[in-house]
């Protein structure tokens, strides 16, 4: 049998079987192979019943002591019972809606089974527990890993598939990672690991296979973010050789510059003098100026005569950008230019002329700017703001129009330390930790309902004192146009009751672009009190004036989110307030507490993964990576860490992987890259 027949082949498999396969994505044998095991079910510890612990699941060796029973209970189950005995003590099984096992027990002789015991008082029992005869000894006995399966499809089948593929197997699948490489880090050969995935004799066997094949994944990985790094390197951009302007900029800024804007803005300024395109992120947690730091690169690139493009992933976000640059540059003469898609058709056609003549040099807006209609005179500098909501198509092609511009990103988005490692290793990253002085940590609370009155009470106190405010409807399940219209719904029963007084305004993602800017410029001018909306508000708004958010059902939103939405208030030294309103279980509670205990975006992200764990960490494919299939970030960063050391002691020896040792690893890395829309690695 070779590997790429098709599984039909397979003994024990067949068209019908087949099929189901082909609903995990199983199409050949060598797929199959690669299907891993999620886990492993240990079924190897034998007990005596008299040695039981309540709750554990374990084998049982017995046969049967007194009659089998099969009888129809009255919701039309099937029940089939008996009690066996392993020759000191007894133990009673059920099954329910079984009742073929009654004959396989009829037959007599002794069994094994592998099941909960749970003590009833006076014996043991086990519910529905796996069994067969002890000369089988296939499914109890040993350890046995536990595959991702679709409906009607069941372990079982899936395992003796995979044994009479190891059983029949002419060829082994090639190791992609070249020998050398396999030596100094001490790896077994691919094939090994996979024979300890899926048929392991020990969990540790077991976890070493899996490292195996996760320091595979993590080596591909890092290697081809290294590889993209040097690729980026051959680029050339234009240099901007007067950044001391910068100074002159910062000088009509309304506040002093902090700190850590002063270092970030000197790091990207000694980055831009260079002919090396900058590749930068500028992390910094929301309400830490990162606009500002920004806008200093685009000055001296404008000054230079060359041009800017900044893009932002929502209208509501480009508009606000526009405003703000548009007061921070007329002083010095520039007009920035906004170019989003819902400008009338005439607005477009100026904006566009203005960009391609180059009399543009700060250009802002969202994906509009990388449609095909747009020309740009003179880019060097590309900006994208809360850059983990593009996905890396939207950011390659920003790149490619600016074909070896400079860029910087710019995140909110505090990513754990060991991600950011990982993601980031082809980008310098520039850190703001320090917030412009007079913010005051805002003062979060967790509400049940009975506080309701007493929460718009203090609301409306703070709209008196001349203060605004958001309400954040709830998100409902699966359906921007629900969620939209339960915040018009909500908006309009608070305009007529408790908030009759007050000017009230919905927000949502349904309203057309022009609309939400309007509404967006009322409420920034302070003609709208409170601002009812989805999260559409959640990134970038800047409207330091809005001192209270009250968050409708807190728990349908994750902690990160919530720490977002918690920044579009404490942006000025008014003291702010987050009133969360949720109820729900244990998880939530803590989510709650956890934004109570800390404004600080780092550590509500750490403690994010860690409630969530692992096993949900969030896909590093929404920032344009391969996804991992076996790798676990949390887990595996010793791993991490060596296949970094291989990866980087492989390239400086074969750059370009043109050695033939290195073929596959470099056809697999092109691969995996990409899935990602990364074309055109190793090329
Ligand atoms: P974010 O990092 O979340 O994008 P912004 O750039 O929108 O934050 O800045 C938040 C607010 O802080 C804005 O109103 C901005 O004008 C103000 N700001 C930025 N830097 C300073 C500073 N050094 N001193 C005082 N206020 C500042
Ligand atoms: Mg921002």
């Amino acid at each position: 049998m070779r590997l790429c027949d098709n599984i039909k082949y397979v003994k024990g498999i067949g068209e019908s079987r087949a099929k189901l396969f082909s609903r995990l994505g199983i199409f050949s044998v060598e797929d199959l192979l690669f299907h891993l095991p999620r886990a492993l079910e240990d079924r190897s510890e034998v007990k005596l019943i008299s040695d039981l612990i309540d709750g554990e699941s374990v084998c049982v060796k017995g046969s049967v002591a007194s009659g089998v029973k099969v009888y129809r209970a009255r919701n039309r189950v099937s029940v089939t019972q008996t009690t066996i005995s392993d020759g000191h003590s007894l133990m009673k099984l059920t099954w329910f809606n079984a009742p073929f096992i009654a004959n396989t027990l009829k037959s007599g002789g002794e069994f094994v089974f592998f099941g909960r015991a749970i003590w009833r008082g006076n014996c043991f029992e086990m519910i529905n527990p796996v069994s067969e005869s002890v000369s089988e000894s296939k499914k109890t006995g040993k350890i046995l890993p536990i595959y991702p399966s679709v409906q009607g499809l069941g372990q079982t089948s899936i395992r003796n598939a995979v044994e009479n593929v190891f059983a029949a197997l002419d060829e082994v699948p090639r190791d992609i990672i070249p020998p050398k490489v396999l030596e100094e880090n001490g790896l077994m050969p691919l094939f090994s690991a996979l024979k300890g995935i899926h048929m392991p004799s020990s969990a540790q066997e077991f976890e070493r296979a899996c490292k195996r094949l996760a320091f595979e994944e993590l080596f591909v990985l890092q290697m081809g973010i290294r590889i993209l790094g040097d690729e980026r390197k051959n680029y050339t951009a234009t240099p901007i050789k007067n950044v001391k302007c910068i100074a002159d900029f910062a000088e009509e800024l309304p506040f002093e510059l902090t700190g850590a804007q002063k270092r970030v803005i000197n790091e990207i300024a000694f980055d831009l003098t260079r002919s090396v395109p900058m590749n930068r992120l500028v992390q910094g947690d929301v309400g830490s100026g990162k606009t500002v730091v920004a806008a200093a690169a685009m000055f001296a690139a404008a000054n230079s005569g060359f041009q800017t493009v900044m893009m932002a992933p929502t209208e509501i976000l480009a508009a606000q950008h526009f405003k703000s640059f548009t007061k921070l540059f007329q002083p010095f003469g520039f007009e920035p230019v906004l170019l989003t898609g819902g400008m009338t058709a005439a607005e477009r056609r100026a904006s566009l002329e203005k960009i391609k003549s180059g009399e543009a040099k700060i250009i802002v807006g969202t994906h509009a700017l990388i449609s095909d209609g747009v020309k740009y005179f003179n880019p060097a500098l590309v900006i994208t703001d809360e850059q983990h909501r593009f996905g890396v198509r939207q950011r390659t092609l920003l790149t490619e129009k600016g074909f070896g511009a400079h860029t910087l990103v710019m995140t909110a988005t505090p990513i754990p330390r060991t991600l950011s490692l990982i993601l980031y290793g082809d980008l310098d990253v520039s850190v703001i930790n320090e917030l412009p002085p007079g913010r005051k940590p805002i003062k979060t609370y967790a509400l049940k309902e009975d506080m309701r009155k007493k929460a718009f009470e203090f609301a409306k106190d703070r709209l008196d004192e001349g203060r605004q405010a958001y309400i954040i409807c709830p998100l409902v399940e699966e359906s921007e146009a629900l969620t939209a219209k339960a915040a018009v719904e909500y908006a309009e029963k608070l305009r007529k009751t408790i908030l009759k007084k007050y000017s009230v305004e919905v927000l949502h993602g349904r309203l057309k672009p022009a609309e939400r800017r309007a509404i967006m410029d009322d409420f920034a001018d302070g003609k709208i009190d409170v601002l009812v909306s989805t999260t559409v508000v959640e990134v970038g708004v800047d409207v330091p004036n809005a001192t209270v958010m009250i968050i409708e059902n807190a728990e349908r939103f994750g902690l990160s989110q919530l720490h977002q939405l918690r920044g579009r208030i404490g942006r000025g030294s008014l003291e702010s307030y987050l009133l969360m309103f949720s109820d729900g279980g244990k998880i939530a509670e803590q989510r709650m507490k956890i934004m109570c205990d800390t404004c600080d975006g780092f550590k509500i992200s750490e403690k994010d993964l860690e409630l969530r764990g692992p096993g949900e960490f969030f896909g590093i494919r929404q920032h344009g990576l391969p996804e991992l299939k076996i790798a676990n970030l949390a887990t595996d960063m010793d791993v991490l860490a060596s296949a970094r050391q291989a990866a980087e002691k492989l390239l400086s020896k074969d750059p370009r992987l043109e050695d033939t040792q290195n073929i596959a690893l470099k056809e697999k890395i092109r691969s995996r890259f990409s899935e990602v829309g990364e074309n055109g690695i190793l090329n």
